[in-house]
Order: C-alpha cells, then sequence, then structure tokens
C-alpha cells in the first residue's frame, strides 16, 4: 500500500484474463527496476532522498510516485503486496512483519470501544488469544460460536457487530465455514467481513469473491512456501485497507525488504505447489481413512467430511493440511511422529517439506488443554501439512511409521 503509481509494462498480465499460474509468476513485478534487473531487487534501504525539496514535498503529499521510509513503504515490500493483491482480485493490500501483526493490526484499526466482534471458536491459537485476553482489555466484546453451527452465528451476527471475522477451513481440524452465507449475514447488519485465507491460499479460495470486505494472510505459510521468512498481508477494500496502512506505518510492524524478496520468490511458485500438495493431501487423507490404526481423518476433501459440500461450493482445492487421530490417545501420537523419515516435527505449515505435529505444540501452543477441548481439538491429533514431495513417498513413510508405533 504505497502512494506511488507503479508505471506499467504491457505484458499478458494486463492485456487478456490470465490464469492464477500466470499472475503467480508476473504480477508485481513491472516495475522498472534497477539496471533493467529482471528480479525485484532487495532495497535494502531505510530511507529514500531527493534532488530538491519540492520533490520530497510532493512525494510526501502523495503527488508523485516514490518512497520515503521503509517503516512507511519500500519497493521491495510494495512489489510483494502487489503480487497478493493480484492474485486476491483485492482493490488494495498492506503488509506487515508477520501473519499476526496482520490480524491484531487489522482488527485494532477496525474496533473501538464498545463494539462487538462475532467469530467462531476454531481460529487459529493466536487470534483466539487476541479475542479472548487483549480485545476485552479495551471494552471490545467478542463473541465465539460454534464453528459448526451456522444457525448460531447468523443469529449473532444478526445481534448487530462491527465486524465478523471468519477462518476457513480451520486449524487443525479442518472445520469449513460457509463463507457466502455468512457474508450476507454480516451485510445486513453493515458489519466488515474478515477471512484468514491462510489454509486455502488465493489458488484455491477467493474470499473477496465470495462477499468478504478484507483477506488476510500469514504469508509464513503457503505465500512464501519454503519456511524461510515471516510475514502477513491484508488485501480488500480500498478504503478498510488504508486505514489499516495508516494504524501500521505509525504503529510499526512493517515488513522487512529481505522477508518480502523471500516471499515474492516464493509465491512464483504457489500454483504448483498448492496444485500438488491438494493432490498428495487427498491420496493421503484416503490412506489414513482406510487405515485400522487411525480411527480419525479431517479433510474437507473427503465425502464423509461435514464441510464437505461447502467446501465443494466455494473451494477449487481442498487443501494440503490434513489431521488425523491414531489409536491409543497421546502416546501413540508420541512413538508415532519421530519414526517419520519425510517429516519436519515443528510448529510450521504450508512448506515445500511436510511438517507434522500435535496442536499442543503447533497451532495451539497458546491454549490449554481446556481451551483445546472446548475447541473440539483432540489432544491426540497429528496435524500434518503436506509437502511437495513424491506422494507415494509420503504414503509409504505414513505406513511404515504407523506399522512400527502399533507392532507388538
Ligand atoms: C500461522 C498462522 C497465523 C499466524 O501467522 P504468523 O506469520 O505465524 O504470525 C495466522 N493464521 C493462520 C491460519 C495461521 O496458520
Amino acid at each position: 500500500m504505497g502512494k506511488q503509481k507503479s508505471p506499467r509494462r504491457k505484458t499478458g498480465a494486463q492485456t487478456g484474463a490470465p490464469g492464477l499460474g500466470t499472475l503467480s509468476v508476473w504480477a508485481g513485478e513491472h516495475n522498472a527496476h534497477w539496471m533493467g534487473s529482471t528480479q525485484v531487487p532487495v532495497v535494502q534501504s531505510v530511507s529514500f532522498g531527493f534532488r530538491d525539496v519540492d520533490q520530497w514535498l510532493a512525494v510526501v503529499r502523495g503527488i508523485q510516485a516514490g518512497h520515503i521510509y521503509s517503516r512507511n513503504t519500500n519497493p521491495t515490500v510494495a512489489a510483494f503486496e502487489e503480487k497478493v493483491r493480484t492474485l486476491e482480485h483485492a482493490e488494495a493490500a498492506t503488509s506487515f512483519a508477520s501473519g499476526m501483526a496482520a490480524i491484531s493490526n487489522t482488527l485494532f484499526t477496525l474496533l473501538s470501544p464498545g463494539d462487538r466482534v462475532v467469530s467462531v471458536k476454531d481460529t487459529y491459537g493466536g487470534t483466539n488469544k487476541i479475542f479472548v485476553e487483549f480485545l476485552p482489555r479495551f471494552q471490545i466484546s467478542v463473541t465465539l460460536c460454534d464453528t459448526t453451527d451456522h444457525d448460531a452465528i447468523e443469529a449473532a451476527i444478526a445481534k448487530g457487530c462491527r465486524l465478523v471475522y471468519l477462518e476457513t477451513p480451520t486449524n487443525p481440524t479442518n472445520k469449513v465455514l460457509d463463507l457466502a452465507r455468512l457474508a450476507a449475514a454480516a451485510r445486513r447488519r453493515q458489519a466488515s467481513v474478515v477471512v484468514d485465507n491462510t489454509f486455502a491460499t488465493p489458488i484455491n479460495q477467493q474470499p473477496l469473491r465470495l462477499g468478504a470486505d478484507l483477506v488476510i494472510h500469514s504469508a509464513t505459510k503457503y505465500l512464501g512456501g519454503h519456511a524461510d521468512a515471516l510475514g502477513g498481508i491484508v488485501c480488500g477494500r480500498r478504503v478498510l485497507v488504508q486505514h489499516i496502512f495508516h494504524f501500521r506505518e505509525i504503529t510499526g510492524a512493517s515488513l522487512d525488504p529481505m522477508a518480502a524478496y523471500l516471499l515474492l520468490r516464493g509465491m512464483k511458485t504457489l500454483h504448483l505447489r498448492v496444485r500438488q500438495q491438494n493432490q498428495s493431501a487427498m491420496e493421503i487423507a484416503r490412506f489414513l481413512d482406510a487405515h485400522p490404526r487411525v480411527s480419525k481423518v479431517f479433510y474437507p476433501g473427503l465425502a464423509s467430511h461435514p464441510g464437505h459440500e461447502i467446501a465443494r461450493r466455494q473451494m477449487s482445492g481442498f487443501g494440503g493440511v490434513l489431521s488425523f487421530v491414531p489409536e491409543g490417545g497421546f502416546e501413540s501420537v508420541k512413538r508415532l511422529l519421530p519414526r517419520l523419515r519425510y517429516a519436519h516435527m515443528a510448529a510450521n505449515l504450508g512448506a515445500v517439506e511436510t511438517v507434522a505435529g500435535p496442536p499442543a505444540t503447533t497451532s495451539h501452543v497458546e491454549s490449554s488443554p481446556k481451551e483445546r477441548k472446548a475447541s473440539g481439538i483432540p489432544e491426540a491429533l497429528i496435524r500434518y501439512s503436506v509437502g511437495i514431495e513424491d506422494t507415494a513417498d509420503l504414503i509409504a513413510d505414513l505406513r511404515q511409521a504407523l506399522a512400527k508405533t502399533f507392532a507388538k
């Protein structure tokens, strides 16, 4: 979200209606770069100098394109914002140092004392902490509904609220919310709708097209895709994004240019990674579902999943994260995880490598066992974020780990 208007070279990305793959590669890449470099440079400069005071003032007043200070805007960061903005078909975008910075800055920009937020119990653990710990300190009331009860969520919205905050599919049990239905309910009460689209990515789901006002990503996950940079982004309606940008430029949770570069580079293969992960996750979910030692699998691509019909309607792929419960409780989880050869035991998801862990150490590390129980998250759950390895190798790996876990 800069004051600059980038000069556009005419390419396929501007002339036709390019697909998301073409946009993943080309969007945001069209500024004239240093010495004609074809790659967006890492502009590791805090401030930007001017020839004279008139030019400086013109940039400050937004009359002329340019950057002033990298807490506000930076060319590398602006290219990343433009790429995500284009993929989400949004009017505007602004970025942050992390996903949680994007979420907290958005909430603290849009809410004031006396306001009410309606959300669900299954949001990301950090987001849930903002709802239960921080917002109430500012006299903002938060209603967290049962994620599987659309009637209850609609009824809570109908009572009147400033903001509806949604996340789908949820972390880690893959519950699915009907975005078009809940956005319509919010519109009837003039409430803004914010959707955390981290799990789905713009390749699998486009919340703005379903009626959301703002979409948030932890770019740390799928957008970057390589588990080597933190970042966050908010895109959507220009007036709202402008307010959020202003809050961030003053409070200072800005994205670092080096991280922006890594995220940009990762995003060029977003569509390929997500396509592979969708396909592998589906096959792995079917394998686990049929395994005699697995008591439950949570994946919206399975016809038995309660959110399957909604997911089919609003998503173009079911995503790369699944979770499952092995027989034998938490002891089995502890035995199984170290036996996986092709999975980091780590608190992350959406990377090129498969990552696996229990929610008590990953998505809901911030929550107590009681809070996890209230959110319907079994303690003996394994969240399995599928990487881009060969599907057959991942299935063989799970098969051998399950066999050893349950060997007599
Ligand atoms: C990881 C994650 C976040 C937080 O992002 P950070 O970049 O770690 O701050 C928010 N929402 C979801 C769904 C996530 O998976």
